[in-house]
Order: structure tokens, then C-alpha cells, then sequence
């Protein structure tokens, strides 16, 4: 079996839908097929939500008018009989209307899961039925009695295999199975989701948890790019990256995957494949164990962090601050990307302002506390165990120009981090660009 995700943009339009048909039913081998909303459904959905919590319920008909619409006319273009156009057609009116009733209800963030949990529920009906239209004998198993989180917000590895498996033995002359991305259930059996992006996360949990040969990430660009393609020109794909790589690579930035969808394929050891649904005979990127001695693969960015700062000369040296200072993040669920210390003073980094305030309170109990908004972590990715020499040289090198705030290297032998300003951020990555990477993509050896 394998497990196949295909992003909003691959089933962004009623021919890319045909093209990922074709794509899935090109051989018999049995398929788990894992569908995101269609590109922009969940940021409208979004915007719906937005307008209900501002108590704006006719701002919200408007963009569900809207948005319906859109899906109307997708239906003509999808299908070629009256039957299956119908059948589209009075699903599309049921969920619209449910959209809609929401102006009428207390909205609440759980109105809110809801509401975002609609994209890929309507986006995997329409492709099923499309399908079935088409002679293909696959059948739609639902995300929500799969995906479930536990009482951390974590996935239930165990409980989302039993259901799969489940699934696929109350099922077992089917080959194409069909499911949500990002939506699930948590502990206690409400509509909730894997944050945004998080279809890779389903795709990979359920390879997991299925022990899959393979799991698969199709989407618009070919593989993982040494750097961020929106940003920096001239990026390459890279071919192969081992399972820690790319968990670096996905945690601090790299769009092209959810921040921790690779965990538990790496638990797991099933291989994932990066490709390209608008080119699927590229070769992408393989992501497993095999580990690339003495290469520098990629760099990413992670945005919207903020750094602070402790400084105590008379406490830092006593035994135990530090874990008074963890204790206070731990006491918030807040947790830590970068740290560094010295002497008279510790430094972290955190990526998000929920209970920013009290943290911040609490630590002024051991010292003199000073944040740091709109930063950046820059992490360079690749094979940089200590033996490596050089390789840290000549990515602070490349940095000899920017003012750089804090750098981790160490932590892993997969990553050194800079914090650099966000106003810094695209200097750096490109002149990261220059120095790591050589024209054709391959990494400059240090000399
Ligand atoms: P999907 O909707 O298929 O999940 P995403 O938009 O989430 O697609 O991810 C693909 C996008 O990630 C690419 O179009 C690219 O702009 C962006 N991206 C950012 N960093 C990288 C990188 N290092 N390599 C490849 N793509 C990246
Ligand atoms: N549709 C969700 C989002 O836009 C999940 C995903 O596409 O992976 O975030
Ligand atoms: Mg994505």
C-alpha cells in the first residue's frame, strides 16, 4: 500500500482533479489517496469565520454566495452525466446551506474547526464522485473516524491504526481508498484539524500507522528546493534527504512540508516522496535513512519569531536557574527553538505570543528580561557533525554582513541556526544562497 497526498493546488481546478484521476488509476496497485481542499478554500474559510466571530453574519453570506458559486460551476466542467451533476450538485447545495446556518449560532472556536473542516470534506466528495462516475471502483473512507488527537493535541498513532485498519477490512475488494487531509477529531470527539498545511501531517500519520512502502507528497513544485523558491532565485531541487533533514527543513520553514508531518515517518522508517503533480515523471525528492556524508543540503526560514532575552549576573551561574527558566515555558505550554547562554545571560527564541505576557512576567522574578518581535531563524541543514570541518565557517561566512542576534549549532548534527532580524530575512537567504550552493546546486566544499 501506498499513501498519496495531493495539495490544493493539485486538486486546485476540475482539470487538475482529472489529471490526479488519471494520475492514481495509471496502475492497480492498492492506494491510499489523501485530498487538501481546493487551492484558496480553506483561507476563504477562514475569512467566513472571520466575519462570524465579528458578528457580521451578512459579510459571511457574501463570501459563502461567492464561494458557492465557484464550486457550482466547478460541476459542470467535472462531470459528464446528469446523474452525477445532480448528485454534485444537491451535495454542494446541503453543504452550502450548512455554511450558511452558522450566522444563526453562537460562534465559537469550535464553530470556527467546523467551518475550516468543510474544504476538504467537499473536495474529497466531488473527486469520489467523479471517480465513480468515471467506472473507478474506489470508495471515500471518512478522515474524522480515522485521524484522531489525544488530550496534548498530539495524533493517536495507535487509535488512527486501529481505525485504518479497520477501514480497510470492512473494505477489502477496494484498491483506491480515498480520505480528508488536516481534518480530525480530538480527545474529546469535536471537529478539529492538524493546523494549516497539515494534509502532508494525515498522509504521513497514516503511512505510519499502516506501515505503508511509501508515502507520497504531490504538489506544484519538484521536490524540496535547497532554499525558499518564492524568495531566492535560482534554487535547485534537492534529490535525497534523510529523515532528520528534512524534519529541520519542514519545522523551520520550508513550506513544502508541515512543520512535523516527517516524525512519524521517520518512527516509522516508510520512506516519503516528494513530486510534482503538474510533472510527475520528475524525479523529486526521496526522503529516508540514508544519510549524505559532508554535504550541506538546504537552508530555510522560519518567520515571526520572537527572542527573549534574561540577563542576571548575580543568578545565571547558581545551579537551577536554567530550570526555573524552562519551567516557566513549560508552565505556559510554550515551547523553545533556539537557545543560547553565557555567563550573565540566556537567550531563547518561541513562535508564538500566547501567554507571552505572563511568561514574561514570571521571568522577571530572575533578571533583567528583554523581547525581540519580528525575528527570524535561518537554518542551514545538512550533514554538519562536529567532524565536518568548515562547514560552520562558511555559513557564518556567508553572514558577515548581517546582524546576526543568536547561533545554535550543535543541537543536532543536522543544523546550525542563525536568528537574524525579519527585515534581514531575504539578504540572508540569498547570500546564503551564494556561498553554500555553486550554479548547478551542489555544495561548495570548504577549502
Ligand atoms: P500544497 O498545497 O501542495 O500543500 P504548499 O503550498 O503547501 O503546497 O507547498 C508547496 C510550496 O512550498 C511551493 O510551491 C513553494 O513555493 C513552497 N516552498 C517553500 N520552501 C520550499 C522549498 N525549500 N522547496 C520547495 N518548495 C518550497
Ligand atoms: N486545506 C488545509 C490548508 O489550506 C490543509 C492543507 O492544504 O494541507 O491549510
Ligand atoms: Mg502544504
Amino acid at each position: 500500500m501506498k499513501v498519496l497526498k495531493f495539495g490544493g493546488t493539485s486538486v486546485g481546478t476540475p482539470q487538475r482533479m482529472k489529471d490526479v484521476a488519471r494520475l492514481i488509476t495509471e496502475d492497480a496497485q492498492p492506494k491510499m489517496v489523501v485530498l487538501s481542499a481546493m487551492s484558496g478554500t480553506t483561507n476563504t474559510l477562514v475569512e467566513i469565520s472571520d466575519y462570524l466571530y465579528k458578528k457580521n453574519p451578512e459579510g459571511a453570506n457574501n463570501v459563502i454566495n461567492r464561494l458557492e458559486q465557484k464550486y457550482l460551476g466547478h460541476v459542470d466542467e467535472l462531470y459528464s452525466s446528469d446523474e452525477w451533476r445532480q448528485r454534485t450538485t444537491d451535495f454542494l447545495k446541503e453543504e452550502f446551506d450548512y455554511l450558511r446556518s452558522f450566522a444563526k449560532v453562537l460562534f465559537t472556536s469550535f464553530e470556527e474547526k467546523v467551518i475550516l473542516a468543510q474544504g476538504e470534506l467537499i473536495s474529497t466528495n466531488m473527486f469520489t464522485n467523479y471517480l465513480l462516475e468515471q467506472g473507478v471502483d474506489a470508495v471515500l473512507l471518512p478522515a474524522l473516524d480515522m485521524i484522531r488527537t489525544d488530550k496534548n493535541a498530539e495524533p493517536d498513532l495507535a487509535y488512527i491504526g486501529k481505525q485504518a485498519e479497520a477501514m480497510l477490512t470492512a473494505n477489502p475488494d477496494k484498491q483506491l481508498y480515498i480520505t480528508q487531509g488536516f481534518i480530525c477529531r480530538n480527545a474529546y470527539g469535536e471537529i478539529d484539524n492538524l493546523q494549516r498545511g497539515g494534509s502532508d501531517y494525515t498522509a504521513c500519520l497514516l503511512g505510519a500507522a499502516l506501515n505503508a512502502e511509501e508515502i507520497q507528497i504531490w504538489t506544484d513544485i519538484d521536490g524540496m528546493h535547497n532554499n525558499d523558491p518564492r524568495i531566492v532565485e535560482g534554487t535547485e531541487p534537492v534529490r535525497q534527504l534523510h529523515f532528520e533533514e528534512a524534519a529541520e527543513l519542514a519545522y523551520f520553514g520550508a513550506k513544502i512540508l508541515h512543520p512535523t508531518c516527517i516524525q512519524p515517518a521517520k518512527f516509522a522508517g516508510v520512506p516519503v516522496r516528494l513530486l510534482n503533480t503538474m510533472e510527475p515523471d520528475a524525479p523529486g525528492t526521496i526522503i529516508n535513512n540514508h544519510l549524505h556524508r559532508g554535504t550541506i543540503k538546504a537552508v530555510a526560514a522560519k518567520d515571526n519569531i520572537i527572542c527573549i532575552g534574561i540577563q542576571s549576573s548575580r543568578m545565571l551561574l547558581a545551579h537551577g536557574f536554567l530550570r526555573k527558566v524552562f519551567e516557566i515555558f513549560e508552565t505556559y505550554h510554550t515551547s523553545i527553538d533556539m537557545i543560547c547562554t553565557s555567563e550573565v545571560g540566556v537567550s531563547v527564541t518561541v513562535d508564538s505570543r500566547k501567554n507571552l505576557d505572563r511568561i514574561t512576567d514570571e521571568l522577571r522574578k530572575y533578571g533583567t528580561v528583554t523581547v525581540e518581535d519580528n525575528m527570524c531563524i535561518v537554518c542551514v541543514v545538512g550533514d554538519l557533525a562536529g567532524e565536518n570541518v568548515g562547514f560552520e565557517t562558511l555559513a557564518t561566512d556567508a553572514l558577515r554582513n548581517i546582524p546576526v542576534r543568536m547561533i545554535s549549532y550543535g543541537g543536532s548534527a543536522h543544523n546550525i541556526s542563525f536568528l537574524v532580524n525579519g527585515d534581514d530575512k531575504q539578504r540572508t537567504l540569498q547570500a546564503l544562497q551564494q556561498i553554500l550552493f555553486t550554479y548547478d546546486g551542489h555544495v561548495r566544499r570548504p577549502s
